[in-house]
């Protein structure tokens, strides 16, 4: 299904998810909602929870937002001592040994770019590396071309827990994947402190658990070419919605957008979309595809969504177009 995103701030209620404002929940009057935001991991995260007691939600926010904290000193590429750092110093040379948790974020990786032919690739950094967005700095032609052989997800050899580079000038990046691991890290520690309802988010990722008090969250799609319009909202309960989109970070040059999302086959800013949405039970998965969608444009984008079972996607063009997948369409519509 099309439509045109044309006015700045139009809703769409799919008629399949409406049905979810027939649940009704009986209010306890002594509970209440908490919230909290914490700027990490380059983004702003913010916890929104359903308890009983003040005392015990914000030491409950304050066990997720410990590990955020845990997170980014794990796999920020910015920090030198996180082991994503540790492995761009040095599984050129010799296989470095990485914890079980990155080891399995790499493997999720690599197991998401042979879904997607590439278009999802962690050594994407090889060339993103050299792209500044608040200096609007860019690499030049002749890097982009001695550097754009080493993004290959095939030269990353993963094996016994061990990390080692197959060629010389690679280097990795978990920003693609990373916030939604530590959503749904998030949900986790928020479930083990018995919270049954709460959003989290981090940037463009949202996971949320259960309902709002028998009414789903409305997340929204930000316009993409109006940062202060919502071009869709969503109603969803008890599931994980992430957007890509290329007004994150970017920089104008001459007229291009040169944004955070790198198409691995060329080096440079993907163009073939304005924002992806990917919705599915799992916040990891639903951030990973979204970078992948974002770089594989409404066709093939969609087309890899149809294969997978729970996941939906909303993509917007770089025409403006936008194209949802079957399981948003009213079965009416259907062919
Ligand atoms: P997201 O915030 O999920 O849209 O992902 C954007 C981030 O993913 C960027 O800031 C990069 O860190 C990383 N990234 C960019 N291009 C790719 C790519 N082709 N494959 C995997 N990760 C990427
Ligand atoms: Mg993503």
């Amino acid at each position: 299904m099309q439509t045109r995103l044309t006015g700045s701030r139009y809703h769409v209620l799919l008629r399949s998810l409406v049905l979810l404002f027939a649940v009704i929940a009986v209010p306890d009057a002594s509970a209440d909602w908490f919230k909290r935001t914490l700027d990490v991991m380059g983004t702003r995260v913010q916890v929104e929870l359903w308890q009983q007691d003040e005392v015990k939600a914000q030491a409950c926010i304050d066990k997720v937002f410990a590990e955020m904290h845990r997170i980014d000193a794990l796999m920020s590429p910015y920090k030198p001592d996180s082991e994503v750092s540790l492995i761009n110093a040095g599984a050129g040379s010799k296989a470095i040994a990485v914890s079980e948790e990155v080891y399995d974020l790499l493997q999720r990786s690599v197991a998401i770019s042979a879904m997607s032919g590439g278009a999802f690739d962690i050594t994407f950094s090889s060339v993103g590396y050299y792209y500044d967005y608040r200096q609007k700095l860019q690499p030049d032609e002749e890097l982009i071309r001695q550097k754009l052989d080493a993004i290959n997800y095939k030269n990353l050899q993963l094996k016994d827990r061990t990390v080692h580079f197959a060629r010389a000038g690679m280097r990795i990046d978990l920003g693609g994947i990373a916030k939604g691991h530590a959503v749904d890290n998030a949900i986790e520690i928020l479930k083990q402190c018995d919270v049954q309802q709460a959003l989290v988010s981090a940037g463009g990722d949202s996971r949320i658990l259960g309902d709002r008090q028998g009414r789903p969250w409305m997340i929204g799609i930000r316009h993409p070419r109006d940062s202060a319009a919502v071009a869709l909202s969503m109603p969803l309960t008890d599931s994980a919605m992430s957007t890509s989109g290329d007004y994150e970070r970017f920089f104008i040059a001459g007229d291009e957008r040169i944004h955070h999302i790198i198409n691995p086959k060329t080096g440079r800013s993907a163009d073939r979309s304005w924002s992806a949405t990917v919705i599915g039970p799992r916040a990891t998965v639903t951030d990973a595809l979204s970078t992948t969608l974002f770089v594989l444009g409404a066709d093939r984008g969609l087309e890899l969504i149809e294969t997978l079972d729970g996941i939906d996607a909303i993509i917007i063009d770089a025409s403006g177009v936008v194209h949802y997948s079957s399981g948003l369409m009213d079965p009416a519509e259907k062919n």
